[in-house]
């Protein structure tokens, strides 16, 4: 049974939060855990993060810390910073921002005043909530262009971008997707930055750790500004970090602080060194390698299975499928997923007819059962489940027996901590 990281220490101090704390644990290690966004951190990690670091006040940057006693938070920033650096060949790394949307809005700050024109993708074609849409301080501050995907291929369409780009002459194109499953053509993007005299961006939140496992091209030669998270694909702790070439090093990093935020989180940072350090292992590359597999054998089964996936397939670690052959939304088909024991988040097709609380689709992610050692054949196990669960959606006997198989896999691989 999980006991926590410090013994009892926990459950002596505030039983009614430990209690809390054990429920989820069991939550994620008896359910199938496929939010594409989520992955399980290490142990190595998780203690870092639960450190005596989450005491110290670290103002300002390794070398220029505005109070005393930073030496060893200094340290601490340093490594994770070298370490990235190292992993993602970076000119500049900045490992402060405490989210994947502070990254962005930091480097917004940094190049762009209120008005300026910005290009990023829909959020209703996968794309990102910072990256304009109207209820986030991006759509609310900058003028934005969205680009979305080809109406037959749903696959982006880089000449349409290109256009677009040409005509409205953006001071910031960014690249990057939340429920986008092909490649990204990061070359594609840079050349028409160039041709439009954009900064470009390359928000890999969800593919930091596909990137640096060598399974998906690298924005590094490309990119003025890399963002991202490092608490999905790379399965390290909740946050975020900047990349960039070095003659915006002075911006970035005071737009961070005292920009947009205060005092760094210096265990989350120590957190993100430990997972830098993994992420350079061979482990990992293989851990990559295998996340794209299963992503590629759930996706044709679910297609043998009769379902129908936006773009036909995958390249990367999340597949989206298009339930409307199907005759349920996507809430439903989450919430009964749920229920049977796969956890999924409901999403939107791209050009999608149906609101964002019904959705047409749901969208799967196997990094967090690739983390807990699963394989193809699991997948194929994991695919007919999906299509019990979801072809009997009245049958409440094929759902428990769904939900007993569920629990069978997950105990043959428990999560490890
Ligand atoms: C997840 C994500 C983010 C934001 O990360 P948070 O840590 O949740 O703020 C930014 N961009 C993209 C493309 C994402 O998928």
């Amino acid at each position: 049974m999980f006991k926590g990281y410090f013994g009892d220490v926990l459950k002596k101090d505030d039983a009614e939060l430990e209690k809390l704390i054990v429920e989820e644990f069991k939550r994620e290690n008896s359910k199938l855990q496929m939010i594409a966004s989520e992955n399980f951190a290490s142990k190595a990690v998780l203690a870092a993060q639960g450190s005596v670091l989450t005491n110290k006040y670290s103002e300002g940057y390794p070398g220029k810390k505005y109070y005393e006693g930073c030496q060893y938070a200094s340290e601490i920033e340093q490594l994770a910073i070298d370490r990235m650096a190292k992993l993602f060949h970076a000119e500049h790394v900045n490992v402060q921002p405490h989210s994947g949307s502070s990254a962005n809005l930091a480097v917004y700050i940094a190049v762009l005043q209120p008005g300026d024109v910005v290009m990023g993708m829909d959020l209703a074609c996968g794309g990102h909530l910072t990256h304009g849409a109207p209820a986030n301080i991006s759509g609310k501050t900058y003028k934005i262009v969205s680009y979305g995907v080809n109406r037959e291929t749903n696959l982006l369409d880089y000449e349409e971008i290109r256009q677009l780009a040409l005509k409205h002459r953006p001071k910031l194109i960014i690249a990057g997707a939340s429920a986008y499953p092909r490649t990204i053509d990061f070359k594609k993007f840079k050349d028409i930055a160039v041709e439009a005299g954009s900064y470009f961006m390359a928000d890999i939140a969800h593919i930091a750790g596909l990137i640096a496992g060598k399974v998906h091209p690298d924005a590094s030669p490309y990119a003025d500004f890399i963002t991202g998270t490092t608490h999905k694909t790379l399965s390290g702790p909740r946050g975020g970090f900047i990349i960039s070439k070095k003659e915006f090093a002075r911006k970035i990093d005071s737009a961070v602080f005292p920009g947009i935020q205060g005092g760094p989180l210096v265990h989350v940072i120590a957190a993100k060194a430990v997972c830098f350090k993994q992420a350079m292992t061979a482990g990992f590359r293989k851990y990559q390698q295998q996340v794209v597999k299963n992503s590629a054998v759930l996706a044709e089964e679910l297609i043998k299975h009769g379902f129908t996936l936006v773009t036909g397939g995958t390249d990367n670690h999340l597949m989206l499928v298009d339930l409307r052959n199907q005759n349920i939304t996507g809430r439903e088909a989450a919430l009964a997923l749920d229920q049977a024991g796969i956890t999924v988040n409901k999403n939107g097709i791209p050009y999608d007819t149906l609101d964002v609380w019904h959705t047409s689709g749901i969208r799967i992610g196997t990094p967090a059962v690739t983390t807990r050692g699963m394989k193809e054949e699991q997948m194929i196990e994991i695919a007919e489940l999906i299509a019990k669960a979801l072809k009997n959606m009245k049958n409440t006997a094929i759902h428990k027996d769904v939900s007993k198989k569920v629990k069978q896999l997950c105990k043959k691989f428990p999560v490890k901590i």
